[in-house]
């Protein structure tokens, strides 16, 4: 059998350009590799082999006019990685920053976040080196629309269903499912986050925060706390980090920061609901940046070019982007007095970030069970749209409570230690993969 060692080294070769995929292939297979040593069947059917491969690379030219006439060029792609599990799922994003090593990861992650969700979902991700930053709606809607026109051959609701990622939210979405119903003249489940009132599920949008928050909770209960009073900073102002603060909000717990690409919104004596409704007002309506919303309060503070972990807390929860906690980063909050963290980003933390902290004993839940809420009521909007019903949100939000607590148990029995302590890195990766592995053993090579 290949080593971790062997497996990394011949990726290496292969991809070179592909770090953020290495990172994340090297966190789940040293995981999982104990585990794959004593099952022979997924050795001899070459398992982890084959989950290096995504199942197939759509990569296209997306070419669209703006409202000046002024022709652009971007790139876009859909990485579907593996559908043992069901059709592939997985979000689009839209940001400048994007290459096929970045989709690469991602489908990776979520072919295993998926799994674990324990809906019927396999693992695919996409998007465009398009930036939707300072343009106008109309714009958008254009590019929007050129987009599906190339991606819209390779999705469909039981072949791929997208939803939104980084840059791509409601607005975005419901603009590329018109462009899909009138390239195909269907109105169907093939795209999620849509807007309820156009089959959408209520719900979709606090999805990925409140569930962070409820894994949350029962991380902290596994280890005898509970989550009032804790002090909490959280980085990003998207939508996973505002409806992460709005449940821990509903909690009682301390929110002491948000964060954007300008810097760090600072809240002494924590975040209130009235803040949090400039929040949304600022970034979900006007599109703006967080510091207008220091601005617009006397009782927060707004630190220009710095990150929020130099703030003392008792937990962190990065919801910003890959790999934003670096080392240096880990040592000033673990200086400052972390003792657990929740990624609700996808990969938030570098590796040499997380070995850190867990040297020093921080209780890490692993982005791929923490935000797996998200996808879940992806997942409950598919099967809404199969089923032509329209679910009340209490009844959604049920829904994810019992999924976000699923996905915990299966972390703990997967991980958890002699001392009582849960490695949520493992159980979550061991946990994810049988249930793909064992899927891919049954259907035979492919
Ligand atoms: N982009 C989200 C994620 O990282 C959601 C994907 C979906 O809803 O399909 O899981």
């Amino acid at each position: 059998m290949q080593t971790i060692q062997d497996i990394l080294q011949s990726l290496q070769q292969t991809h070179p350009n592909q770090p953020q995929f290495h990172q994340a292939v090297a966190d789940v297979y040293q995981a999982v590799m104990p585990f794959v040593k004593r099952h022979e069947a997924y050795q001899q059917q070459a398992l982890l082999e084959r989950l290096l491969v995504p199942d197939r690379i759509i990569e296209f030219r997306v070419t669209w006019q703006d409202g000046d006439g002024q022709v652009h060029v971007n790139r876009g792609w859909r990485v579907q990685h593996n559908n043992a599990l069901g059709a592939y799922k997985g979000g689009l994003r839209f940001h400048p920053s994007v290459d096929l090593d970045t989709f690469k990861f991602l489908a990776f992650e979520q072919t295993f976040k998926n799994a674990l969700t324990g809906l019927p979902m396999g693992g695919g991700k996409g998007g465009s080196d398009f930036d939707p930053k300072g343009k106008s709606a109309a714009d958008v809607q254009r590019f929007c629309q050129a987009f599906m026109l190339k991606l819209s051959n390779y999705i469909g609701p039981e072949q791929d269903v997208p939803a939104g990622d980084i840059g791509v939210g409601a607005r975005e979405i419901g603009y590329l499912f018109g462009a899909y119903k009138n390239i195909s003249g269907q109105f169907n489940g093939v795209l999620t986050g849509k807007a309820p009132a156009s089959g959408g599920s209520c719900g979709r949008t606090e999805a990925t925060g409140y569930g962070t928050v409820y894994f949350l909770q029962h991380m902290l209960e596994q280890h005898d706390q509970s989550l009032a009073d804790k002090r909490c900073v959280v980085s990003g102002a998207g939508n996973v980090a505002i409806y992460t603060v709005e449940k821990l909000l509903e909690k009682n717990a301390q929110v002491l920061t948000l964060s954007d690409s300008g810097g760090t919104l600072l809240a002494k004596s924590g975040l209130t609901a009235a803040h949090l409704a400039t929040i949304k007002q600022v970034k979900e309506v006007e599109r703006g940046r967080l510091k207008a919303v220091a601005e617009a309060h006397d009782d927060l503070q707004f630190r220009a070019d710095e990150k929020p972990w130099a703030v003392a807390c008792d937990v962190a929860i990065p919801a910003a982007t890959q790999n934003e906690m670096d080392e240096t980063d880990a040592q000033t909050l673990h200086d400052n007095g972390v003792q657990f963290i929740a990624e609700a980003a996808n990969m938030p933390l570098t590796a040499k970030a997380t070995d850190y902290l867990l040297e020093q004993g921080v209780v890490i839940g692993p982005s791929k069970a923490v935000n797996a809420g998200g996808v879940a009521v992806s997942g409950l909007e598919r099967t809404q749209n199969a089923l032509m019903q329209s679910w009340p949100a209490e009844q959604v939000d049920r829904k994810l409570q019992d999924i976000m607590a699923h996905i915990h148990r299966s972390c703990v029995i997967h991980g958890e230690q002699e001392d009582g302590r849960v490695d949520y890195i493992r159980g979550a990766n061991i946990a994810g993969f049988v249930k793909v592995a064992d899927a891919m053993l049954f259907q035979g090579l492919g």
